[in-house]
């Protein structure tokens, strides 16, 4: 599918509740050519106002982790697992993640990336079940390096913590930092 097309299927989705509170759908952000696929948890209040994901405090520190691998948002291509912000940024629920995550799928297919990087635990517990893989906490698998081999090709899933989560415990920025470089190693 054609991705000016995708994202014009997109545009006005009412599929779950989170359209009642949206400003906008925050689609993603980036090339469709990139290496690299990033997926966060939802859109916060910055996003939903801006219409580009991860443009907070959250998303300054993405900045800056791609940087720090010679990287920029140009370079890669970064959504989320719901596409609508949810209420006082909640926890998205299992029915909301039910209608959006059929997005992320065809992102997936439209990047075709060679990694793949969950960002956070409700994006890697979502990309590591659809791909049959055993997962864990996030603070157990965080940096791991998943091999996938598919119909779709070979490609790597690499879980990093959410950069929020380093915005609340300044010491995960530097593991954030270190997984990142197993990013790195992996394009
Ligand atoms: S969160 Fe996803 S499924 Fe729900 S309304 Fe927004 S775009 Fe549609």
């Amino acid at each position: 599918m054609d991705y000016e097309k995708f994202k014009e299927g997109i545009k006005g989705c009412e599929k779950c509740k989170l359209h009642e509170n949206r400003t906008q759908i925050v689609i993603g952000d980036g090339t469709k050519e990139a290496d690299i696929l990033f997926v966060g948890e939802a859109p916060g209040r910055q996003e939903d106002k801006k219409g580009r994901p991860f443009v907070g405090r959250a998303g300054n520190l993405l900045d800056k982790l791609l940087e720090g691998i010679g990287l920029d948002r140009e370079k890669v291509y970064i959504t989320n697992i719901v596409l609508c912000r949810p209420p006082n940024n909640r926890d998205p629920e299992e029915e909301e993640l039910e209608k959006c995550t059929n997005y992320l799928d065809k992102h997936i297919d439209l990047v075709d990336p060679e990694v793949i990087v969950p960002l956070g635990s409700f994006a890697t517990s979502y990309i590591l079940d659809k791909y049959d893989l055993d997962g864990g906490s996030i603070s157990s698998i965080h940096g791991e390096v998943y091999s996938v081999s598919n119909l779709q090709g070979q490609f790597k899933i690499v879980p990093q913590y959410h950069p929020a989560a380093a915005l609340y415990n300044p010491e995960l920025e530097e593991v954030l930092e270190e997984d990142f470089e197993k990013v790195e190693e992996n394009i």
